[in-house]
Order: C-alpha cells, then sequence, then structure tokens
C-alpha cells in the first residue's frame, strides 16, 4: 500500500513539474513572438518602398525608440545597432522632434563605433514626425563631399602660399635692382636672380594649370596612338643638357616598338619629369637609365637613379601636391612640388598607373606602367575612341 501511494504521489508530482514545465516553454515562446511584433509593427503605408527608393540612409522609430524600419544604407552607415539608433546624438534629436513636433536638421560628424571602426562619416540628418506615431530620421552620407572640399580648400591655400615665395623675391629684388643702379655689377647679379624667380613663377603657373588641366578630365580629350620609343626619345633629350651640366650619364635602353593609346605630349611630360627628378637629386656623375620593356600587354617606363632614396613612410606621400621629403633640396633644385603629382595624373588619365621602389641610400626606380594599344581587341578600341 505503502509503495502504491509513493507511485501515486511521484506521478502527481511528475505531472505538476512537466505543467510548470510546459507553461514557461509557452510563456517564453509568446514573449518572443511579442518581441517580433514589436520590431515589425506595421508602419504606414508606402513607407518601405520609400526606404528602399531613397538616396539616403533611412529609419523609422517607434514611440519607445525601438527602430522598426530601417534601409541598408543606415546599417552600413552603423547607425542601427540591435533595433535601437546606435548613437546618442540621433536619440536626442528624435526626443526633439517628439517634443517639439517640428523637423530638425543637423550637420554632424559621427565615429562608426558601433561596427568596431575607427573611421568617421559625415553626415546631413533630417528628423521629422511621420504620422502620430512615429519618428523618421534620414541621413545623408556627405564624407566624400567633405573630403574633396578639404582637399581643394588645401589646394588653393597650397598655391597662394607658393605663389607667394616668388612674387615676394621678385618685389624685394626689383627694390634692390632700383637702389642699385648705379652699380653695373650689382645690377647684373640682381637681374640674374630676377630672371631666376620669373622662371619659377612661370614653371609653376605651368605646373598648376596642367595639373588643373588634367584633374578635371578623367580621360585623354586627343587620344591617339603614341609610340613609346619617340616618347621616350623626346623626354630624354629634353633632359639632356641638365644631365651634362651635372656629368650625369643618361643612358637609355633598347626600342620598345611599344604604342599607346593616349596624348602624345602628356605623356612626354610625365615621363620628362621621372627623368628631370633622376637627375635632380642624383649627385654629380652618377647613372640614371630609362628603360622600356613589354609585360602582359602592359607598357612598363622604368627610370632608375642613384640619388638619395626616399624614406618609406614618404613613399605614398610623393605623389601629394606640394609633398616634398626635403624642402630646402626641392626648393633649390627649382622644385614646384607638382612634378610628381602630375605623373600621377596624366598615366591615370591614360589609363595606366606609376609605381616606386626606393631604398634611403640606394636610389629609387620610377615605373610608368600604360595599356598596350597593339593588343587592345577592336572593338575596345573602337569604343576608347568613341568616349575619348
Ligand atoms: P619637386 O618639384 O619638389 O621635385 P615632385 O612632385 O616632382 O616635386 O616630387 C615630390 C618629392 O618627391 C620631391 O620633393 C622629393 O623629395 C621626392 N622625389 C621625387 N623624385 C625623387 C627621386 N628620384 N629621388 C629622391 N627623391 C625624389
Amino acid at each position: 500500500m505503502d509503495s502504491t501511494w509513493l507511485v501515486l504521489l511521484s506521478l502527481a508530482l511528475g505531472l505538476v513539474i512537466g505543467a510548470g514545465l510546459v507553461w514557461l516553454l509557452y510563456a517564453a515562446a509568446s514573449k518572443g513572438h511579442r518581441a517580433t511584433e514589436i520590431a515589425s509593427p506595421t508602419v504606414p503605408d508606402g513607407v518601405d518602398q520609400i526606404l528602399e527608393a531613397l538616396p539616403t540612409a533611412g529609419i523609422v522609430v517607434d514611440p519607445s525608440n525601438n527602430v522598426v524600419r530601417a534601409s541598408a544604407g543606415a546599417y552600413n552607415l552603423g547607425l542601427v545597432w540591435n533595433a535601437a539608433l546606435s548613437q546618442p546624438r540621433l536619440v536626442e534629436l528624435v526626443d526633439l522632434v517628439r517634443r517639439t513636433g517640428d523637423p530638425v536638421d543637423e550637420d554632424m560628424e559621427l565615429a562608426r563605433s558601433a561596427l568596431g571602426d575607427a573611421t568617421t562619416v559625415q553626415l546631413s540628418v533630417r528628423v521629422v514626425r511621420l504620422g502620430s506615431r512615429y519618428i523618421l530620421l534620414l541621413a545623408d552620407d556627405r564624407t566624400e563631399a567633405v573630403r574633396l572640399e578639404q582637399v581643394r580648400r588645401d589646394f588653393v591655400a597650397n598655391i597662394s602660399h607658393e605663389l607667394k615665395t616668388p612674387i615676394g623675391a621678385i618685389s624685394v629684388l626689383a627694390e634692390a635692382l632700383e637702389s642699385a643702379a648705379d652699380d653695373e655689377g650689382q645690377v647684373r647679379h640682381f637681374a640674374h636672380r630676377l630672371t631666376g624667380e620669373a622662371a619659377r613663377l612661370t614653371r609653376l603657373t605651368q605646373d598648376i594649370i596642367d595639373l588643373s588641366r588634367l584633374q578635371s578630365a578623367e580621360i585623354v580629350p586627343h587620344a591617339e596612338r603614341v609610340s613609346i620609343d619617340h616618347v621616350v626619345a623626346s623626354a630624354v633629350d629634353q633632359n639632356r643638357v641638365l644631365a651634362e651640366l651635372r656629368h650625369i650619364d643618361l643612358a637609355t635602353g633598347r626600342h620598345s616598338h611599344a604604342v599607346v593609346f593616349g596624348d602624345e605630349s602628356l605623356l612626354i611630360t610625365a615621363v620628362h619629369n621621372l627623368i628631370s627628378n633622376a637627375v635632380k637629386y642624383s649627385p654629380d656623375r652618377a647613372r640614371v637609365g630609362v628603360g622600356t620593356r613589354l609585360h602582359d600587354g602592359v607598357v612598363e617606363i622604368s627610370i632608375t637613379d642613384q640619388g638619395p632614396g626616399i624614406p618609406p613612410e614618404d613613399l605614398d606621400r610623393v605623389f601629394e601636391r606640394f609633398y616634398r621629403v626635403d624642402q630646402a633640396r626641392s626648393r633649390a633644385t627649382g622644385g614646384t612640388g607638382l612634378g610628381l603629382a602630375i605623373v600621377k595624373h596624366a598615366v591615370q588619365n591614360h589609363g595606366g598607373e606609376v609605381r616606386v621602389w626606393s631604398k634611403p641610400g640606394r636610389g629609387s626606380t620610377f615605373t610608368i606602367r600604360l595599356p598596350e594599344a597593339e593588343h587592345l581587341v577592336p572593338t575596345q578600341l573602337e569604343q576608347g575612341e568613341r568616349t575619348i
């Protein structure tokens, strides 16, 4: 009898525990169901389509600040995290609009910290009411536009700074010339220096014009078949006198017979700038080599010198406008600081690239790489001719 009671008691206990477990499971499930409902309640008609169509990032939040809709752009910018707004400033703006009912516009810089990303984004944000319950947040990514504007401002500031030096020197020299009018030797000396500064000003203005032309055009405006051997020979000739003055051996390799599609004078300028740098930065009696080779449909023009080389930390930056590793040396050699920027843009406009290898104390090799025209299939050529 005792054992029967024990069995019945265990059964009853089992039932109670079982029922309890079932209830717990049901409660958990229905709670989860409610959470999904909160995450995707019905928002006014058409909002989904509008968010999809908008070029800006769009987010809809409910009265508890849960994100109920968000476009892919909003996730990409790291504005939404765990169905909530990831940036406290955005939450503040949403609360403000909810309180006042008035739309708010604000430009802001935000860290993409929610994604563990160290970069920042520049946003133009607009927050408005959506119906009576929701708030709509639109964010326009202006990072690239702000960067370009900064680059433009820097360029203008740099140009003004670079122009000031020769212009200042010219006015000082003109005054000195006037006061030395009776001394023939002094007059010659100042006149010579005046000519030098005027030449620097001419070079600088020409480089600025060349660079802004190159930057405004994505492709070469007057493209034709160009012989690389002719480009190299012309660029070498232009540097011959300077090299001889410094007893530098300017050596060229064999002819490549390569032909590219582009603007001959631009390509000569690019190769000229590299040879002129190699000569400028080399010690007297050094050797500068200019070689061409064909490799997998790519023409490579390499200029090698035995100059001071470029430290690794400056290698990426030498192609930036007005960037100089050694300010004094660049000025002493009459450099404008724009030579390599012109090379980079001229080559890029031809669908090519420029590479640099350098080791301090050993020298540098700059290589221009261009697609060979002969290897272009006819249809590509025709398209190229039409677009250019
Ligand atoms: P710059 O007119 O000053 O020569 P560039 O744009 O041609 O301007 O070159 C930028 C900088 O890169 C130079 O100031 C110089 O410091 C460095 N550089 C360029 N070419 C060489 C080279 N062949 N050897 C060493 N340094 C070089």
